[in-house]
């Protein structure tokens, strides 16, 4: 009796499927046809005729130089004069560079230094919300010169990097090239905003929780298979100062960090890791993540093991100038010496010291997106580096962290032509980099 209900039945459910499947297949005159925003690169070639031009491998400037560009690559780059009527983009009164490449930005925070910011964004704006800022906030990085971002989590907007990575990717909205770790993870109890909060009270949390060994791997198998570039953890939390040592307790065991590591790279992603002090910066370089975020203090000893193992040191020097500054402004006081920025600074000079690889980022979205994270590079030469030793960690080192140095980070025959350009001379003057005149990415020009 049974079987004579369950034929019809599944062959009812299969045709069915069928159809629904058909529906979601439309050919190409059914799809959707979104408005795009950006165009596709000119055709015919471009030529760009650069005052000066700082081309990301030389510590120099070389003067009158002309860039060719076929489409979205560089096809020369010399100091041929264009052929005529050739189509012209003239620079003569500037500097060229290749476009920045920012290794650490929200582009989901609009700030959260400051008391409420953070939960403000959490608990009264919906995720759709706040994609439609993290847009704007991608306009912006594109605006201030930067081509290439490194988005380090969205604080509680799930993977919704990964749709706007996609949606600049689809030419829809203007943005830089983008990688995305989606959620960081964190250990139960460490993130906001759950700690904040009455313990009877519901609240979002900025990360995805992630305990034990297991959890880890299964944590890691799942966001990775939403699409995300990177994986991020954040190694610690807190923070006091004693002995000249930013001292942090650890968030995930050694043993949980390794695990994360190893399933990100069996899947061939890599981990970036939040670690500020102490001991969080030792269980990450012990357990061999691929990035250093923050890194306020490094021990010696962590500081070679980074370099044997060639771990990127992310430092983020001016949201804490940022935090002095408002924090002053506020007080109606002048700026007051801050221990943790001397230790930072410290920690800076001697990782530059010791040949640790360092590349530009800024947190950016911890302070607004309306200033340029350039000024960073105005401390980050203020603590040592030559002009040109700091452009190159926003230019080629960040095209290195993110494994793309074959495409970007260089004004070169064959890369992608994301080009900006600047009054001036930046190696005399670095601010500079503060106030973009020109950007083209991928050909295409964005700002003139
Ligand atoms: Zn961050």
């Amino acid at each position: 009796m049974l079987k004579k209900f369950l034929i019809p039945f599944c062959l009812f459910a299969l045709l069915s499927g069928f159809a629904l499947a058909q529906n979601i297949a439309e050919d190409a005159d059914n799809a959707p046809r979104p408005v795009k925003l950006v165009p596709p690169p000119p055709a015919g070639p471009v030529y760009i005729r650069c005052g000066a031009l700082f081309d990301g491998k030389s510590d120099q400037l070389e003067q009158n130089i002309v860039i060719t560009i076929e489409r979205d690559r560089i096809k020369q780059v010399s100091k041929l004069s264009p052929p005529a009527g050739a189509q012209i983009v003239d620079l003569s009164t500037l500097t060229c560079l290749p476009g920045m490449v920012e290794s650490h930005t929200h582009v989901f925070l609009q700030g959260d230094r400051k008391p409420g910011q953070y939960d403000a964004q959490l608990l009264k704006q919906s995720v759709a919300y706040r994609a439609i800022e993290a847009t704007t906030a991608a306009h912006a990085a594109l605006d201030w010169g930067f081509t290439t971002i490194r988005d380090l989590e969205t604080e509680g907007a799930g993977y919704a990097d990964v749709d706007v990575r996609n949606a600049i990717n689809n030419r829809l909205v203007w943005g830089p090239r983008m990688q995305v770790v989606g959620r960081a993870m964190d250990v139960t109890g460490a993130y906001p905003l759950q700690p904040a909060y009455a313990w009877d009270v519901m609240v979002p949390i900025g990360v995805q929780t992630v305990d034990g060994v297991e959890g880890a791997r299964k944590a890691v198998r799942e966001q990775l298979s939403h699409g995300t570039d990177w994986v991020k953890v954040y190694a610690d939390r807190g923070g006091r100062i004693h002995d000249n040592i930013n001292d942090t307790i650890p968030t995930f065991t050694l043993d949980e960090l390794r695990a994360i590591v190893d399933e990100a790279h069996r899947e061939h992603h890599r981990v970036a890791a939040h670690a500020t002090g102490l001991m969080g910066v030792h269980d990450a370089v012990e357990a061999g993540v691929d990035t250093l975020e923050h890194g306020n203090y490094i021990a010696p000893e962590d500081m070679k093991t980074m370099v044997a193992k060639g771990i990127w040191f992310v430092p983020t020097p001016y949201v804490a100038e940022y935090d002095v500054q408002w924090r002053a402004e506020r007080a109606g006081t002048q700026p007051k010496e801050s221990p943790g920025l001397k230790i930072e600074e410290d920690t800076f000079r001697r990782a530059l010291q010791a040949g640790v690889k360092i590349a530009f980022g800024t947190d950016v979205g911890a302070f607004e997106w309306d200033m340029s994270p350039a000024r960073q590079l105005v401390t980050m030469v203020k603590w040592g580096m030559t002009p040109a030793q700091a452009l190159h960690t926003a230019t080629i080192r960040g095209a290195e962290l993110m494994q793309m140095q074959n495409d970007i980070g260089t004004v070169e025959a064959g890369k992608y032509a994301d080009i900006i350009a600047v009054q001036g001379n930046p190696l005399n003057d670095i601010s500079q980099m503060q106030k973009i005149s020109f950007v083209m990415k991928g050909g295409v020009v964005f700002k003139k």
